[in-house]
């Protein structure tokens, strides 16, 4: 039987970091949080904090660490890193926070071999894929939250527009999060009900250009977030709290997920997001979905945009 107290740690205490801690200090997923932070003043601080929150949830302990108490984590959680700063390009983020997945993922892995990595610092398809090969762990064992999050957001925006709970649409974006993901319109259902189908049914029969605008927000909505408040964390957070529930219960839960692509639609080499099926061992399938021509070309372009990226650093 397993003795061990749930251990996440949790590599970066910033915005995502720290939001994230808090999201799985409500939902009473651990049994004990480690904040690992370069800033050490800052992880005891958020330490603290949510320490202080503890007598009204279920009792959680959390702490500041060091790459020490990785060792018998169920799973690391990888949120160090800058975000983008205005009029610095991609290559710039992916250079710097490919850095520090150099310098920490190697101390994770020392740490403990076993554990499942789940990476949020962006562009976090390439990251997800330096990790991989950093830590020369399973596939299997390395997630990226992925467009997780760009899926949420665009069956929000979808579930505004037909006024149907966003729970009940199933549409994903995959591909790259970030500026080349894919909607998969071609299968995007209500309930099993093809989404033109439930548009001509339910009076939406002419809504293309709310359509191409849903794109278009989700695509932007990081951009137009931080624009406003700096950066974006809640959603994510909620995010990385659905893969961190799938994998500690055992879920076999759908997501779509960053992952090394088992070569399916000819794409190998590269971590992108597909609809995965999510459990105790991780990434426990990935799923092939029966792309029309239009959105199989766009996942290609996706995987070679990345592609390049991953070279240009070395990976
Ligand atoms: P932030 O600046 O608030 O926090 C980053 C933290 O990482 C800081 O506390 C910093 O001290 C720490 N850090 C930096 N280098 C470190 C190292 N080597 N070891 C340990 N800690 C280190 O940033 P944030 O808003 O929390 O964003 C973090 C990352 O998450 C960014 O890359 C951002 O783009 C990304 N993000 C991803 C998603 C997603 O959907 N995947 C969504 C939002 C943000």
């Amino acid at each position: 039987m397993d003795t061990q107290p749930t251990r996440i740690v949790i590599v970066g205490a910033g915005h995502v970091g720290a939001t994230f801690a808090y999201s799985l200090v409500l939902g009473g997923l651990a049994a004990e949080i480690v904040l690992i932070d370069r800033d050490g003043s800052r992880a005891e601080g958020e330490a603290m904090d949510l320490s202080h929150a503890v007598p009204f949830v279920a009792p959680t302990r959390i702490r500041p660490g060091t790459f020490e108490d990785c060792r018998g984590a169920a799973m690391v959680v990888i949120t160090a890193g800058a975000g983008q700063r205005p009029g610095e390009t991609r290559l710039d983020l992916a250079g710097r926070n490919a850095a520090i997945i150099r310098d920490v993922v190697p101390r994770i892995v020392a740490a403990n071999p076993d554990a499942v990595l789940l990476v949020a610092t962006n562009p976090v398809d390439v990251l997800t894929y330096a990790t991989l090969r950093v830590s020369q762990l399973p596939a299997s064992r390395v997630i990226g939250s992925g467009t997780i999050l760009d899926t949420a957001r665009f069956r929000h925006l979808l579930g505004e527009h037909l006024r149907v709970d966003a729970r009940s649409i199933h549409a994903y974006i995959i591909g790259e999060h970030g500026d080349t993901e894919v909607p998969v319109w071609s299968l995007a259902n209500v309930a099993g009900m093809r989404l033109d189908e439930f548009r001509r049914v339910h009076g939406h029969a002419d809504d293309e250009a709310v359509l191409r605008s849903i794109v278009e927000d989700t695509r932007r909505a990081a951009y137009l977030i931080i624009e406003r408040k700096g950066a974006t964390y809640y959603a994510v957070a909620a995010g990385l709290m659905r893969i961190v529930e799938a994998v500690l219960r055992n879920q076999s839960t759908v997501l779509s997920v960053s992952s090394l692509v088992p070569g399916f639609y000819g794409i190998d080499d590269v971590c992108l997001s597909l609809p995965s099926v999510v459990s105790r061992v991780g990434i426990d399938r990935v799923l092939q979905l029966d792309l029309n021509e239009e959105e199989t070309a766009a996942l290609r372009h996706s995987a070679d945009v990345l592609r390049q990226v991953n070279r240009q650093l070395g990976f």
